[in-house]
């Protein structure tokens, strides 16, 4: 079984690629953005939670987000890997990620890290603002504070992983083939 990490600032392109490294490598996406959007759509207490959270660009309690991927991992095991997009996003989510794939004798592949500009991430929330009709991507505040988040919170996971010698990043800016291309060749070495 393997385990992968998308990282990236939003709007990096991570679930664009994720779409296309699932089908290809039969992997199992697991979004915490996604996942989140699905609660808050069924109106479940977890979502009613979420979606005020979210609308501001603040990021959802640890143990949330720890307990839907628990979920996903344990009640998923018959596929040939996961690829983890959008968690962990902090230093301590990491560590209980690292903390329940020990409990399974496993343990992260590696991280698949999209670098891209701050200004490119401005450009491609608004583009995504008119297509996708996110609520937390069209208001100028949220987006701000997202990446603000993303630099004081996420940021410090680089230098987790890197730690780990797990840490790979690729050039976000390109087409979306060319990207896809850099990680195929990382995933099949
Ligand atoms: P983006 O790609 O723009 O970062 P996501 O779909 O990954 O968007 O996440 C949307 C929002 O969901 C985040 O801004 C945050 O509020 C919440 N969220 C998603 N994943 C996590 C997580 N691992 N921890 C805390 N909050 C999360």
């Amino acid at each position: 079984m393997k385990y992968y990490i998308l990282f990236g600032p939003p709007g990096a392109g991570k679930g664009t690629q994720a779409a296309l490294l699932v089908e290809k490598y039969n992997l199992h996406h697991v979004s915490t953005g996604d996942l989140l959007r699905k609660e808050i759509k069924a109106g479940t207490p977890l979502g009613l939670q979420a979606k005020e959270i979210i609308a501001k660009g603040d990021l959802v309690p640890d143990a949330i987000v720890e307990g839907m991927i628990k979920n996903e991992i344990v009640s998923n095991q018959d596929v040939k890997g996961f690829l983890f997009d959008g968690f962990p996003r902090t230093v301590a989510q990491a560590e209980a990620l690292d903390k329940m794939l020990a409990e399974l004798n496993t343990g992260i592949d590696s991280i698949i890290s999209i670098a891209i500009s701050d200004e490119v991430v401005h450009q491609r929330i608004h583009h995504r603002a008119m297509i996708e009709n996110r609520a937390d991507d069209a208001n100028d505040e949220t987006i701000r504070t997202r990446i603000a988040n993303y630099h004081e919170k996420t940021e410090p996971l680089i230098a987790f992983y890197k730690a780990q010698n797990k840490y790979f990043e690729f050039e976000g800016e390109g087409t979306i083939e060319e990207i896809f291309g850099r990680i195929s060749k990382h995933i099949e070495k």
